[in-house]
Formats: C-alpha cells, sequence, structure tokens
C-alpha cells in the first residue's frame, strides 16, 4: 500500500524499552520491511547507545538514520560514523530539550526530528509549544545558511498540518492519522494535498 501510495519517505520507530517505556519493532521487522520498501526508508532510533547499531542498519539498506540527542554522549562522533558509514545523518529532540542546543551540531546534520509527542507510544496529542521550536530552528538554519530538514514527529492530523508547515517544517510524520485511517492511501493523499507546496516530504 505505502509503494504506491503519495507518501515520500518510510518513517520506521525503533525502541529500546529502556530509551522509551516501549519495544516497537526488531531488525528481523526492519529487514522485511526494508526489503520490499521502494521508498527511502527514515529509521528513528529511539535506543541508548545507538552508535552500537550504525552498520546493521547501514546493511539494512536505511537512508536515513536518526538518533536522540539525550541518548548519545559524544553526539558529535555518531553522526561523523552515520555519515562516514554512507547514511543521512538526523538527530532528535524530545519536547523538553530546547532547539538551541543543537547550534553546534547543526552544520553535521541532514535532518532533525523535532518530536511533538513524548516518544514511546502513538496516537498521542500534539505539544503545541512545538510549533514555536519548528520556527526558532528554522531561524537557526537559516541564519546559517544551511539546508538541513526539519521533520515533526508526533501528534499529526488534518487539522493541525497546515499550521506545522507554516511554522517551517520541511518532512511530516503520520502515523496514527494515516494507519488508522479507514483507506491509509487516501489518507496519505489527503495530507499531500493540504501541503502541497508548502513541505518537502
Ligand atoms: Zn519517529
Amino acid at each position: 500500500m505505502l509503494n504506491n501510495s503519495e507518501a515520500d519517505w518510510l518513517h520506521l520507530d525503533v525502541m529500546d524499552g529502556v530509551f522509551v517505556p516501549n519495544i516497537s519493532i526488531g531488525i528481523p521487522t526492519i529487514s522485511q520491511v526494508t526489503g520490499i520498501s521502494k521508498k527511502p526508508v527514515d529509521a528513528h532510533l529511539m535506543l541508548i547507545d545507538p552508535q552500537r547499531y550504525i552498520s546493521i542498519f547501514r546493511d539494512l539498506g536505511i537512508s536515513t538514520l536518526t538518533v536522540h540527542y539525550e541518548a548519545c554522549n559524544h553526539l558529535h562522533r555518531v553522526v561523523s560514523e552515520i555519515r562516514l558509514a554512507g547514511m543521512s545523518p538526523g538527530v532528535a529532540i524530545n519536547p523538553h530539550t530546547p532547539v538551541e542546543l543543537l547550534a553546534d551540531i547543526l552544520e553535521e546534520v541532514d535532518l532533525v526530528i523535532i518530536m511533538a509527542v513524548n516518544p514511546g507510544f502513538g496516537g498521542q496529542g500534539f505539544i503545541l509549544h512545538t510549533l514555536d521550536k519548528v520556527y526558532r530552528l528554522k531561524r537557526m538554519i537559516d541564519l546559517r545558511g544551511l539546508k538541513t530538514l526539519i521533520e515533526v514527529d508526533g501528534g499529526i492530523t488534518l487539522g493541525n498540518v497546515g499550521m506545522i508547515a507554516e511554522s517551517g517544517a520541511d518532512v511530516l510524520v503520520a502515523g496514527n492519522a494515516v494507519f488508522g485511517a479507514d483507506n491509509p492511501a487516501e489518507m496519505i493523499r489527503k495530507f499531500k494535498a493540504i501541503n502541497s507546496g508548502r513541505t518537502k516530504k
């Protein structure tokens, strides 16, 4: 269904039950997904010690590998290793983490995921303060003349997607809104129609 949909990327949340209070999918499932996906796969690692898994995700054919700011003591090194492995590095921040803490890593990443819910579960409500964070991060990126993409993850619905795009987001992750719909492919089409020309993915 996703291969035939208008979705640009497939976003995978990988949870370890330690960094977040839940476990999602493991390597065998991810391998099956990447084996059949015709879309670039964007893996979001919600786990501690993500550097241990970089080569595994590279071998799985992941395009973009995002680690959490809060899970890395040596973020610069981890991001560099992801790029060396041939993937696009991203960094994700939880709702309480200010975007200003990314000032010295922004030039090293291709993508920043701003969590609009506390990571660990699908189906949560969008935290409105996220819009201010997107706006502030967009200014930081523009002031530096960078092309870093801003991805917003969590709580996205047809009702709020317009204002999230307006605040400066380039990539929107919709989970529950799509997979909870009667017709997921049609829901993806509606998201794309609302955002046509405003976001990149
Ligand atoms: Zn995610």
